[in-house]
C-alpha cells in the first residue's frame, strides 16, 4: 500500500478531483450547485421532502411562502424554520408575511 489510496477521478463535466471512496460525487459540481440547492442540504430528510413535494427547490420559491404555510407541509417541523430563515437571509430574501 502507498501512503495515499486516493484516486484521481474526473467527473462528466471534466473536473478533476481526488476521492478515497467510491462516492461518485464531484466536489466542484457540488459547490456549483450550492446557491440553488444548498439550503435543502441543511434540512432533515422529511423536511426536505416536504419542500420538494410542494415544488420548492430554491430559496426564491421558498420566499413566496409564509412560515405558517411552510409549517402546514407534511414532514416540516418548527426546528427547520431557523435554518430556512437564515438561508433566506443570506440571499437577501425572507419569508412572505
Ligand atoms: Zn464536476
Amino acid at each position: 500500500m502507498t501512503t495515499s489510496n486516493k484516486d484521481l477521478k474526473i467527473c462528466n463535466k471534466g473536473h478533476k478531483y481526488y476521492k478515497s471512496t467510491d462516492c461518485p460525487t464531484c466536489p466542484i459540481c457540488e459547490q456549483e450547485r450550492k446557491p440553488e440547492n444548498g439550503f435543502l442540504a441543511l434540512l432533515s430528510a422529511p423536511a426536505r421532502r416536504a419542500l420538494e413535494n410542494n415544488g420548492i427547490t430554491s430559496l426564491q420559491q421558498l420566499s413566496k411562502y409564509s412560515e405558517k404555510d411552510i409549517l402546514t407541509f407534511h414532514g416540516m417541523g418548527p426546528a427547520s424554520l431557523p435554518k430556512l430563515r437564515s438561508a433566506l437571509k443570506e440571499e437577501g430574501l425572507s419569508f412572505r408575511d
